[in-house]
């Protein structure tokens, strides 16, 4: 669940107010909400929050469009921390490279990052272990280098969201929880949303934003959106001093690198429909209070609701990924207290969310923002807030127009 900011709210000024949904004078907002704020995956998601920083104005929308997005996430939360403790932090990220055909695409990669960055200092390349242990000082040996980039950050994305939903409360908005949307219909310019309990609700202007089950209340304008699983660790024994008590979020180069040579469906997964492994991501972060948080597989749920943890994939990915790198990790999850559990995420075939107006008038969607909804959605939605106020829409929202579903 995202809610929206707008661009007169948002000045980009540290310590400025910023809310999430500012309802023009006269312009009455509700949000309809099947479960509770944040109950799927913003709730269950881990909260890393990639950036390095704001693009160079010269570069393309298409191209500047995702980095702005993060950015302004971060701005975001960063705002709403200092109004109340979201569990925000700016912890920056340290992306791992364990082979040498990582470390030359972590090249590469920390290359394109400078060229698109407005400050390059804020993107480092780590050209061997030592120069990651500067960094993240529990590296083990097989780690060869990394990309540091100390803007990023993470957050609880649960509070976060009903920190918003609160803000857009006190603004006017009403925030209705366990109504489900049956039906959306549209007659004389006016929608017409109707409840499975027969509640109906009519406004100039819908926005769904029902993630993974979007395609379920839009009618015949359906979009590329599937469901995919995602699961996750915590330690459940906090790093409070000594090892991990200071650490980056880590994200390791094995994903992204094969991600960006096999251009196969499905896109971004670590499992193939077979349940046959593709490549292992992972990626982890300390929680302001210690607890530490692993994981990162992605694939095909068994069925609509399907919740289960596959520990057979989770203890692969920690022992032949995870430990190698952060070999002092193990006995923080082999405590009694440590647990794991999977979410639903809204994925595209292509990897880009949509985010646009499906009939020209006031049926807008904003789905499919995958594994990053966290760190991109925030801010795509402050884009989205500004033209659903009747300004022109904004040439970043381009790439993120309707495509065959
Ligand atoms: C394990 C895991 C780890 C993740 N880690 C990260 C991370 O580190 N960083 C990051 O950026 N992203 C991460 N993500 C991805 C991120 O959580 C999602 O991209 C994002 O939360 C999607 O937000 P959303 O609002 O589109 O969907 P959701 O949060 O799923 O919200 C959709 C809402 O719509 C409601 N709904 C559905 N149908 C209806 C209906 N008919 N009527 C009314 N309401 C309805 C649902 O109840 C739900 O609350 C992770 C996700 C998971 C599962």
């Amino acid at each position: 669940m995202f809610l929206t900011a707008g661009r007169e709210d948002f000045k980009f000024l540290p310590g400025e107010y910023t809310c999430c949904v500012a309802p023009k004078k006269g312009l009455r907002v509700t949000l309809l909400e099947k479960q509770t704020v944040a109950s799927e995956a913003t709730g269950l998601s881990c909260g890393t929050l990639y950036t390095a920083g704001p693009p160079k104005s010269t570069l393309s929308p298409a191209a500047s469009s995702l980095p702005t997005f993060r950015y302004i996430s971060s701005l975001l939360y960063q705002h709403l921390q200092a109004l109340e403790d979201i569990e925000y932090t700016k912890c920056g990220c340290i992306q791992l490279a364990t082979t040498p055909e990582e470390l030359k695409f972590a090249k590469k990669s920390y290359e394109g990052e400078v060229d698109m960055v407005r400050k390059p200092e804020a993107v480092k390349f780590c050209k061997s272990l030592e120069e990651v242990r500067d960094i993240l000082p529990e590296a083990g040996p097989s780690v060869l280098g990394g990309v540091y980039t100390p803007n990023s950050g993470q957050v609880n994305a649960g509070l976060a969201a009903h920190k918003c939903a609160e803000i857009a409360e006190e603004r006017g908005a009403i925030v209705r929880e366990n109504v489900t949307v049956k039906k959306i219909t549209k007659s004389n310019g006016v929608y017409t949303v109707e409840s499975s309990r027969g509640e109906i609700f009519r406004a100039k202007a819908i926005v769904v934003a029902a993630g993974a089950w979007a395609n379920d209340v839009i009618g015949k304008n359906k979009v590329d959106v599937y469901k995919v699983k995602g699961q996750m660790a915590t330690s459940g024994m906090e790093a409070k001093q000594g090892e991990f008590s200071k650490m980056p979020v880590v994200y390791w180069f094995e994903s992204y690198h094969a991600w960006s040579t096999k251009h196969t469906f499905p896109h971004h997964m670590t499992h193939d429909e077979n349940f046959g492994r593709v490549t292992r991501h992972a990626y982890g972060k300390r929680s302001p209070s210690g607890n530490l948080f692993f994981g990162g597989d992605r694939f095909f749920p068994d069925h609509d609701a399907d919740y289960e943890v596959n520990n057979k994939a989770l203890d692969e990915l920690f022992k032949k990924k995870i430990y190698p790198s952060l070999p002092s990790l193990s006995k923080f999850f082999s405590h009694d207290e440590a647990g794991s559990w999977a979410g639903i995420m809204p994925f595209s075939k292509d990897g880009y969310a949509t985010i646009d107006c499906l009939d020209g008038e006031g049926l807008f969607v904003a789905t499919g923002f995958g594994a990053s909804g966290i760190m991109d959605a925030p801010g795509a939605m402050f884009f989205l807030a500004d033209w659903l106020r009747g300004n022109e829409k904004h040439p970043y929202l381009k790439k993120f127009e309707k495509r065959p579903s």
